[in-house]
């Protein structure tokens, strides 16, 4: 059937477009979360701000079946595809809350996957189900005050002592620390076999031995707690060991390709609200006669950050198409990690400014979004190393 010329040549800016990743399912899953989220968490973003999300979030979410959407149903998992999780990370930014889009994300697609991918069934039987459940809080635990970016060099130590292992060093920075039941905790097994020395373990947090020191005070991210832990002797079993022994820092780099891309997914949805509430103030904000988004150098400036956003989403949602066909893209991972959180950060300096002084007020949450999302510049790999793996991965 031919269409008129006239219909062919007509812009479609307003038409709704889904991305060929994602099927009506996923629609109807992005409307309930963003329901859900609208409804239960983002009332209380600001409240949150000052005393950390409650931990019956956690209950909660795994009740409506939103921690396990891409796990098998046997572990309680809704078996969905990993674009579940790209939905899931997107609508948690509708809680204006970027401490608690995290302390979520460390558990769905942080911590509990390692134990997905490479536990045993008893682990998986453990710890994975109740974590779908929410019944139990998970952290993940790689940085230490020593060792942040190069995660080779870390300190924290498991000796083997009979059926046991003893651990002994300090991790910082851990998101959900304070609240969690157990963390999964990146440690040298052996010193002199270098990347082949590292192992994981699954530890529970009321170990004796496991310190939780003092909450950490940051810019950002306030609803979420950041711990700096410390082990003195803690004793687990055998059993503890997560995946294969020796090959842990390979598992964890597995690990941090998926938590870059879900951080990736959030950093373009967040840029994307923000445009979009930017915009409706830029043309009900009025100055010298006219509103504010009709002087040309606020035209381009949402001209740029359309763009860059839509650069970001297209980099993101192709590489999860990769990563979710069994490729493993960590070139692609690291530039969409890199391109979005710049990308994010940069929409969300230039909606601050283009609210004037509202945007430094609390009221708009604009300056909020602002602190929050400088994070992802730094968090699970800085910039800087995004480059090193893009660089690196050219043979320089
Ligand atoms: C709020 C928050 C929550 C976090 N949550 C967790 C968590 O739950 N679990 C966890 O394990 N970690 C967590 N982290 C830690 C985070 O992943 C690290 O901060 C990050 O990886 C950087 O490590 P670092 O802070 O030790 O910086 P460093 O490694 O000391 O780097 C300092 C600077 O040197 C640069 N640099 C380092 N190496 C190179 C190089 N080879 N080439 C060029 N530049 C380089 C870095 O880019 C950076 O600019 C969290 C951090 C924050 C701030």
């Amino acid at each position: 059937m031919s269409t008129p010329a006239a219909d062919l040549l007509k812009p479609d800016f307003a038409a709704a477009r889904r991305h060929f990743i994602f099927t009506e399912e996923h629609d109807r899953l992005r409307e309930s979360i963003r329901a859900f989220v609208e409804r239960e968490l983002a009332p209380h973003a600001e409240e949150w701000e000052q005393t950390t999300f409650p931990d019956s979030v956690f209950p909660r979410m795994g009740g409506l079946g939103l921690l396990g959407l891409s796990y098998p149903e046997e572990y309680g998992g809704q078996g969905g595809d990993y674009y579940c999780n790209l939905v899931l990370a997107e609508e948690m930014t509708h809680s204006q809350c970027g401490g608690l889009a995290m302390g979520v994300a460390v558990h769905t697609d942080m911590a509990t996957p390692p134990i997905h991918v490479f536990g045993t069934e008893e682990q998986k039987r453990g710890y994975l189900v109740p974590s779908i459940a929410g019944e139990l809080i998970s952290c993940l635990g790689i940085t230490e005050p020593d060792a942040g970016s190069d995660v080779a060099g870390i300190r924290t130590r498991a000796v083997r002592d009979g059926d046991d292992w003893v651990i002994n060093g300090a991790k910082t920075f851990i998101t959900n620390g304070h609240r969690a039941d157990y963390i999964v905790l990146v440690c040298k097994t052996d010193p002199d076999a270098g990347h082949d020395g590292i192992s994981l373990f699954i530890v529970d947090m009321d170990l004796p031995g496991v310190v939780r020191e003092q909450k950490l005070q940051k810019l950002g991210m306030h609803a979420s707690d950041t711990t700096l832990l410390a082990f003195q002797d803690v004793r687990v079993p055998a059993e503890a060991l997560l995946g294969e022994e020796g090959k842990g820092f390979y598992h964890i780099m597995w690990e941090l390709q998926g938590e870059r891309l879900i951080g990736a997914a959030g950093c373009v949805a967040s840029a994307q609200r923000l445009f979009e509430k930017t915009l409706r103030y830029a043309t009900e904000r009025e100055a010298f006669g006219r509103p504010i988004g009709r002087f040309q150098v606020n035209r381009h400036k949402f001209a740029e950050m359309a763009t860059r956003i839509e650069a970001a989403r297209q980099l993101v949602y192709t590489t999860a198409w990769r990563f979710a066909n069994d490729q493993y893209p960590v070139r692609e991972i690291s530039m969409a990690k890199l391109f979005a959180a710049r990308a994010a950060c940069d929409v969300a300096d230039e909606c601050l400014q283009i609210h004037g002084g509202a945007g430094y007020m609390r009221e708009y949450g604009i300056e909020r979004a602002w602190r929050d999302l400088r994070l992802n510049r730094i968090g699970a790999g800085t910039d800087e190393i995004m480059l090193e793996v893009i660089g690196r991965s050219y043979g320089l």
